[in-house]
């Protein structure tokens, strides 16, 4: 079995998560931002140097070619994302993508014969921190994104994902011409940390993906009435914090008791107006984050929600409205990879899990088109999303091993 080099894993990781806006305060590297400027160029050389022909996508895809003996075969997609939520960690996303470029380096270094070509790929916009929903570079490539809907994804500056692409010096316009088809890929490999604490409480170095959640985000919009705080009595007000507060614990509430034990609801994002200390809030917009295995947690959820939203601004005399954010629906994993994963995992005498993902990731996406297989490594107290975000190298480098020779296996 094939070994990935750890000092050079250390190395690459240590580079790319330099590539930070935030220093101190987590890790931030943003969609189209000096940072991503800096990873990419960090990402081409290393591939450039190693022989793999670099292309980025029209929407900022990375993507590196290791070519293999068949030109006629389809290739073996590998990677993760390049950007990071504000002030997050060091490893989601930036993992995979190291992984899959130390995979990769290994293959050639080597010179292990492989029939399919390798293609290295660092997705753009994962987070969806910048323009709101997520997986864009995922969705532009498998076509779920035009580009006329890259015009209408904006930041809160109010640039559009198009725009931006434009300033970053890409052709969002060709996206059309990079969209893949069923066949034109055989599989998509992708090492993630877990962002959860399933692998580190159980002590397993390796998770095994079977499913990964659907996930749908509304915006919830209250409108009451801005008025004095010390003139309007209570019985007079239309407050829409307070109704948002009453819709917040309802959407807990509703997780927790009425849908499965796997379905999840979280508030995260709230706009209050006009902001002040002593004016009663007029307008409240928060955001709703849905998660489940099973579409019918979601939907349920989704109903209870749309209803108390409904009931609580009728009761306060408010106007509501409650728009969809983003979506995306639960999807399973393909068998003849897990199964190819597991093997591996075996071979190389690795404990492991089968699981599901509670996080959304681009590998969901590409199941539109391909056999996908994604490999977790443990996240140190289940940590994610923040700067302590963290995974024993022993693991990454377990994890990474298994990916390495998982890819070897497809691509012969
Ligand atoms: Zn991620």
């Amino acid at each position: 079995m094939l070994e990935t080099n750890l000092e050079r894993i250390k190395h690459n990781l240590e580079t790319l998560s330099s590539f930070n806006s935030t220093p101190g305060k987590g890790y931030t590297r943003l969609s189209f931002s000096p940072e991503h400027r800096k990873a990419l160029d960090f990402l081409s050389k290393a591939c450039e140097s190693m022989g793999f022909e670099v292309m980025i996508d029209p929407v900022g895809n990375f993507r590196a070619k290791l070519k293999g003996s068949d030109p006629g075969a389809p290739p073996i997609m590998c990677g993760s994302h390049i950007d990071t939520v504000l002030y997050g960690g060091k490893l989601d996303g930036a993992a995979g993508v190291v992984a899959a470029l130390e995979a990769l380096t290994v293959i050639k270094e080597q010179n292990v014969p492989i029939r399919h070509s390798l293609e290295f790929i660092a997705f753009v916009e994962e987070e969806g921190a910048s323009f709101g929903g997520g997986l864009i570079g995922s969705k532009a490539l498998v076509g779920k994104y035009t580009v006329e809907d890259l015009k209408n994804l904006t930041n809160d500056e109010g640039l559009s994902f198009y725009e931006a692409a434009k300033n970053f010096g890409l052709n969002p316009d060709e996206l059309e011409d990079y969209v893949l088809r069923k066949g034109d890929v055989k599989a998509l490999l992708e090492l993630h940390i877990e962002q959860g604490n399933v692998l580190y409480t159980k002590s397993i170095p390796l998770g095994i993906v079977e499913a990964i959640v659907g996930i749908k985000q509304l915006a919830v919009t209250l409108t009451g009435k801005a008025n004095h705080a010390g003139t309007t009595p209570m019985n007079l007000r239309r407050d829409a914090l307070v109704a948002a507060s009453n819709i917040i614990s309802f959407v807990e509430h509703c997780a927790k008791h009425e849908a499965f034990d796997t379905t999840v609801a979280t508030v995260g994002k709230i706009w209050c107006f006009p902001n002040v200390t002593n004016v009663i809030p007029g307008k409240v917009t928060f955001t709703i984050d849905i998660r489940d295995i099973k579409t019918e947690g979601i939907q349920r959820v989704e109903q209870l929600i749309k209803e108390e939203v409904k009931r609580i601004s009728d009761e306060r005399g408010l106007q509501y409205s409650v728009n969809l954010v983003g979506e995306s629906d639960p999807v399973k994993l393909s068998e003849k990879v897990v199964s190819v994963i597991q093997r591996v995992a075996e071979k190389l005498n690795v404990n492991f899990l089968r699981m599901n993902s509670g996080a959304g990731h681009d590998s969901a996406l590409l199941t539109e088109v391909t056999d996908v297989g994604m490999i977790f490594v443990p996240s140190i107290e289940g940590i994610s999303h923040a700067p302590e975000e963290d995974t024993e190298y022993e693991d990454l480098k377990t994890g990474c091993d298994v990916l390495l020779n998982a890819l070897v296996d497809l691509a012969q």
